[in-house]
């Protein structure tokens, strides 16, 4: 996963794409980076870093990146290691023109090209996926930057949501499956494209509408135009579920969808035919809150704040080594004893990945004196990994993929476990084939190239 933010306007705009950056943080906390039109020199400035927005971009960086155009991108990986030279956007200057890429989304046929380009003597600087794109967007621009997009589009196959800069345009374009979120919106005469709306709410600006699967849109000078990437190809929407599972926050609405109307849902289905004897609903926070939301409405209680969260943590799955994720979860969440003593309780979660968080957190409940815990997960089991861009690539790590639902019970520890039904899911989502599933149900819309599954 990754976020992506651009923006065109005809005065500075560098802090606003900071503060815009900032608020899709939760997308990527590996690294950041910004790029801009330098109005006065014919160039893209740019600074890329390991690590926060807050922490790389200080106030000499932000009077650096002055410009009226520029985009911008936070990284957690998916393709290529976290290190440096993969931190985007990436940025490069081709017969005197200039090009810069901010992308999110993971190509599934990166090596192919790569080798075909290495081939033409293209020296790879990264591993990233993203590099191959701008080397064939550079190839083949020579001033026409929707031609060279879409020949580009003919040959990249997977989930990207780009934002490109040009010398004279931006460029926002989702791939003909629209996989991965982009939302477009303008203020007074600006144009703004981001990964959530968040970043376009914050700005004071106001969102039109979602980038369409396989849409290109070109912002310029007194121009916006939209253009189909293919006229022979009909875009099938296959917009990623998991974006309101977990990963956008409570305000995003994508693709029609506003995610915490979904959690709260999701919860409210888990709840209908449940026939706990429970004392207590608590969330697993932050993401398990919604959730817990609706399967409390829907039993007639309350949620109960009984897991504490430290908040100066970042999101535990994301750490490298299981003995580090599991100390994560701990450093994470603390059982307040006094609420959860002799009860049974309901413990609600969006998503079990590998079930390390399930597990200790049931440990810690037991430990607090918890009479029975009841898990209830408000999506079905990640049983399939994503080659689309969310980081589960390896199969054998999922719990679900080798594991029965009592299975997992028993190694999570729990007294029940349930998962909210996939067709529940869908209802809720108000489609049952708009939206990628594949973490759930193995059902690919792109073929995986160079990628075992
Ligand atoms: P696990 O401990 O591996 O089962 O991970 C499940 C927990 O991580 C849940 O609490 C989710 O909220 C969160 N989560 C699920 N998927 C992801 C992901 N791809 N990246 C980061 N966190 C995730």
């Amino acid at each position: 996963m990754c976020g992506i933010i651009g923006m065109f306007s005809n005065k500075n705009i560098a802090k606003d794409l900071y503060y815009g950056l900032y608020s899709i943080q939760h997308r990527g906390q590996e690294s950041c980076g910004l790029a801009v039109a330098d109005d006065n020199e014919n160039k893209i400035k740019y600074i890329r870093e390991m690590g926060l927005v807050g922490d790389v971009f200080k106030e000499k960086q932000i009077d650096y990146l002055n410009g009226s155009k520029g985009i911008g991108h936070v990284r957690y990986s998916t393709a290529g290691g976290s290190i440096i030279e993969n931190c985007q956007p990436f940025v490069g200057t081709l017969r005197k023109r200039n090009l810069a890429v901010a992308h999110n989304g993971n190509l599934v046929n990166a090596q192919v090209l790569k080798d075909m380009l290495e081939e033409d003597g293209y020296m790879f600087q990264t591993n990233s996926d993203t590099e191959v794109i701008l080397y064939i967007l550079a190839r083949y621009y020579k001033g026409d930057i929707v031609e060279s997009l879409k020949l580009t589009m003919d040959y990249i196959k997977g989930a990207y949501a780009l934002v490109i800069l040009c010398d004279d345009a931006l460029v926002a374009a989702r791939d003909p499956h629209g996989f991965r979120p982009l939302i477009m919106g303008k203020r007074g005469d600006e144009y703004i494209f981001a990964s959530e709306n968040c970043a376009i709410d914050i700005l004071g600006g106001e969102v039109i509408r979602d980038v369409e699967p396989g849409e290109i849109i070109v912002v310029k000078d007194g121009s916006v135009e939209s253009f189909n990437y293919s006229q022979n190809y009909k875009p099938v929407k296959k917009s990623c579920i998991f974006e309101h599972v977990y990963f956008a926050r409570n305000d995003a609405t994508i693709d029609g969808v506003n995610a915490y109307d979904f959690r709260i849902r999701c919860g409210e289905k888990l709840a209908e035919n449940d026939e706990v004897d429970i004392d207590l609903v608590v969330p697993v926070p932050d993401s398990g809150w919604p959730g817990a939301l609706g399967y409390a409405n829907a039993a007639g209680m309350r949620v109960s704040e009984a897991l504490v969260k430290n908040r100066y943590v970042g999101r535990t799955f994301i750490k490298p080594t299981q003995e580090e994720r599991e100390i994560g979860v701990k450093i994470k969440l603390n059982p307040l004893k006094r609420l959860i003593k002799d009860k049974s309780i309901v413990l609600v979660d969006d998503s079990i990945v590998r079930g390390t968080t399930s597990r200790q957190l049931v440990k810690s409940l037991r430990e607090a004196g918890a009479r029975e815990i009841h898990l209830r997960i408000t999506s079905p089991p990640v049983a399939y990994s994503c080659f689309y861009g969310i980081d589960t690539p390896n199969r054998a790590n999922l719990i679900a993929s080798n594991h029965t639902v009592e299975e997992m019970r028993d190694y999570i520890g729990c007294d029940t476990l349930k998962f909210i039904d996939i067709n529940d899911m869908l209802d809720v989502a108000g489609s049952h084939t708009n939206f990628c599933k594949a973490c759930f149900d193995g059902d690919y819309a792109v073929k995986i190239h160079d990628i075992e599954g």
